[in-house]
């Protein structure tokens, strides 16, 4: 093939890469649920939203009922990652999904997210469904802080301890921390 037409194919695949249709838009009906009976309050008045990466594509707040929808194209070939947060509720992821079938979906997410185990009985995380750096979450009134003095002489305090991360409030439903991708769960 003589250099010229090699190309004119490389120019007019580019052009169809560029004008392939993206409306991939996708409406989520949804309900937050809490995991253990009881107290149901903290349900409502939740924020809500889904990311790709790092980009927020939505965000919604939840009615008294832990009911949400949300509106948004997804992103090619990356998984979705639903969080929430709110008043005693640090900022946790609920799900990661890697596909939607259909453009409106109903789901249910429990708060928190059931944990999963692997083979060996260890706790996965939820994003990267590995457990090498999934540490629980232990609360108490005199969280431990880990004090790191890295190669650079720099000081930095860490709330991982002992295969455990230390959090300073007894009310929050986030049971684990994935220090692989520095979210609770
Ligand atoms: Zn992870």
């Amino acid at each position: 093939m003589k250099p010229y037409l090699i190309i004119l194919v490389i120019f007019i695949g580019t052009l169809f890469l560029c004008f392939k249709p993206v409306s991939n838009q996708i409406v989520i009906s949804g309900q937050i649920l809490k995991r253990a009976k009881g107290d149901a309050g903290w349900v409502e008045n939740i924020m809500v939203f889904v990311k790709a990466d790092t980009k927020v594509l939505a965000k919604t707040v939840t009615d008294e009922n832990g009911r949400f929808k949300l509106t948004f194209i997804q992103a090619e070939h990356k998984p979705l990652d639903f969080f929430c947060n709110g008043v005693g509720i640090d900022t946790m992821l609920l799900a990661s999904l890697k596909t939607f079938a259909g453009d409106t979906s109903n789901i249910t997410f429990y708060l928190p997210a059931e944990p999963k185990k692997n083979n060996l009985g260890k706790v996965i995380c939820l994003k990267c469904k590995r457990a090498d750096k999934v540490y629980k979450i232990v609360y108490g009134d005199n969280p431990i802080v880990v004090r790191h003095i890295n190669h650079s002489g720099d000081t930095t305090f860490s709330p991982l301890y002992k295969r455990t991360y230390q959090e300073d409030c007894s009310v929050q439903p986030a049971q684990y921390y994935c220090d692989r991708d520095k979210l609770k769960f």
